[in-house]
């Protein structure tokens, strides 16, 4: 049988709904599942390190990586651009390893449209009070930054009812076990598992 692709997982969601501490769980307790990390121009908060959470770019060498076609998406996120770089991303899928890419709706609506597949997934944080607690508590941006960010939310919660499924993120491990559950059935979609039966019909 040949090699099935992997599944590509588009995470999206208000800065601060936990995206990020639900990626790393879910690392951990899902076999087979890899993180793209993306390219972005803002600078490195806290501890954060180049290639890590982010590759970190000037502006004039994210354009040129634009020209050159290097993005699977690419898109505007509070006055900073972001990326997702297209070559590993490909290769990995290629090898039946599943992929999430962690990006903003802008992204997650070019993913849809370039590749024509993929798995539509929208954080939600359990209310806009508890969102803007996270943010403050999390230390790592300036009031004028938190106040962005809350601005932004409401428009990336309007997009929310295009996603295929929306988890509300009241604890980690729920959340964990919302995406476990998903990925699963996904796996068990009949189109994805028609060849075996295909075989046994030969
Ligand atoms: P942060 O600066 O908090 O790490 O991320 C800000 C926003 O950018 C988040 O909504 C995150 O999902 C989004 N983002 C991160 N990487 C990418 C990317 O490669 N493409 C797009 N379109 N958005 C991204």
């Amino acid at each position: 049988m040949k090699q099935k692709r992997g599944q590509l997982i588009i995470l999206s969601g208000p800065s601060g709904a936990g995206k990020g501490t639900i990626c790393e769980a879910a690392l951990k307790a899902i076999p087979n599942l890899k993180i793209s990390t993306s390219a972005t121009t803002r600078k490195p908060r806290g501890t954060e390190k180049n290639g890590v959470e982010y590759f970190f770019l000037s502006e004039a060498a994210f354009k040129k990586k634009i020209e050159n076609g290097e993005f699977l998406e690419y898109a505007k996120v509070h006055d900073h651009y972001y990326g997702t770089p297209k070559a590993h991303i490909v290769q990995m899928l290629d090898k039946g390893i599943d992929v999430i890419l962690e990006i903003d709706v802008q992204g997650a609506a070019q993913i849809k449209e370039k590749m024509g597949y993929g798995i539509t997934i929208f954080i939600a944080p359990p209310s806009l009070q508890e969102l803007q607690e996270r943010l403050v508590d999390r230390k790592t941006d300036s009031a004028e930054q938190i106040t962005l960010r809350m601005k932004n939310a409401q428009t990336e919660l309007k997009q929310a009812q295009n996603y295929d499924y929306i988890i509300v993120n009241r604890t980690v491990d729920q959340a964990v076990d919302d995406l476990t559950a998903i990925l699963r059935a996904e796996k068990c979609r009949s189109l994805n598992n028609l060849e075996i039966i295909q075989e046994m019909l030969m």
